[in-house]
């Protein structure tokens, strides 16, 4: 059956940057198609009936047609435009690197929509409840599970090498061997670090509680460094092998379409 030319998508707005004269290239995580690149054609002229509908840190309904290299975005309705967030400077941060790492770790053309639910739910949660500290906890939720949703979860109850059942204060961390390691192994190259008890509690607490429902945790600076460490260095870690698959398949499927290696902003001109 021929791929219809034109299609519909509801997705979160990661990022856009000018194009040509008045256009824009916009990247979408949607929920029907993953990652998804297009052109928003005269996107950037006041009177364009898309300004405003395609700023980063929005949930949109788009309509999109099918191009050679690039689709191209002919309609978007805003669901969401997380106006309170856009209010908080800190929490604008915070959802910039939820969009940042959704753009690292989501693939073109391959839907994962606990994916894009995850990102929808994180957002939400950005905000400090009324009376309630400035908290990082909705990033470390977010890092945890976007390992799992890619398959990625860091193993938080056995050892890695042996899987022996971790015993409390009998464990280590490794970003690179995939989780928890007991004090008796040492996997090659595994760049092991520190895990406190209450760490691991956490870790495991982000697991099985879905986000809205975190109790209220007491959090010290060092508890949540340790947090911070293990779980960024383990997405940095999966993140470069792949964005260096990715960007190597990227090449391979644009070799197969092309002939000759065009820039995007050539593979738009050229439609
Ligand atoms: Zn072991």
């Amino acid at each position: 059956m021929p791929v219809p030319r034109t299609y519909r998508a509801e997705g979160l707005v990661l990022k856009h940057q000018p194009l040509g004269e008045a256009d824009l290239l916009v990247t979408c995580y949607t929920r029907e198609d993953g990652k998804v690149r297009a052109v928003a054609r005269g996107a950037r002229r006041p009177t364009s009936k898309l300004v405003g509908h395609l700023e980063p840190l929005t949930r949109v309904n788009l309509s999109l047609a099918r191009g050679r290299s690039l689709d191209q975005v002919t309609q978007a309705q805003v669901v969401d435009s997380f106006a309170a967030l856009k209010g908080n400077l800190s929490a604008v941060a915070k959802g910039i690197y939820v969009s940042e790492l959704v753009d690292g770790f989501g693939v073109e053309a391959s839907a994962n929509p606990a994916l894009y639910h995850l990102a929808l739910e994180t957002l939400a949660c950005l905000l400090p409840s009324d009376g309630q500290p400035e908290s990082e906890l909705p990033l470390r939720y977010f890092e945890l599970r976007l390992l799992e949703v890619s398959g990625l979860l860091p193993e938080l109850y056995y050892c890695v090498e042996c899987r022996q059942l971790i015993t409390p204060g009998d464990h280590r961390f490794s970003p690179n061997a995939g989780g928890t390691v007991c004090t008796q192994c040492a996997p090659p190259d595994a760049h092991l670090r520190p895990l406190s008890v209450r760490a691991l509690k956490v870790l495991r607490l982000l697991h099985r509680c879905p986000l809205a429902e975190l109790p209220p945790l007491p959090m010290d600076a060092g508890l949540a460094r340790e947090l911070k460490g293990s779980l960024a260095a383990t997405v940095e870690f999966w993140l470069d092998q792949r964005v260096k698959s990715s960007a190597f398949l990227e090449h391979l499927r644009r070799a197969a379409e092309t002939d000759t290696t065009l820039t995007p902003a050539a593979n738009a001109r050229a439609e």
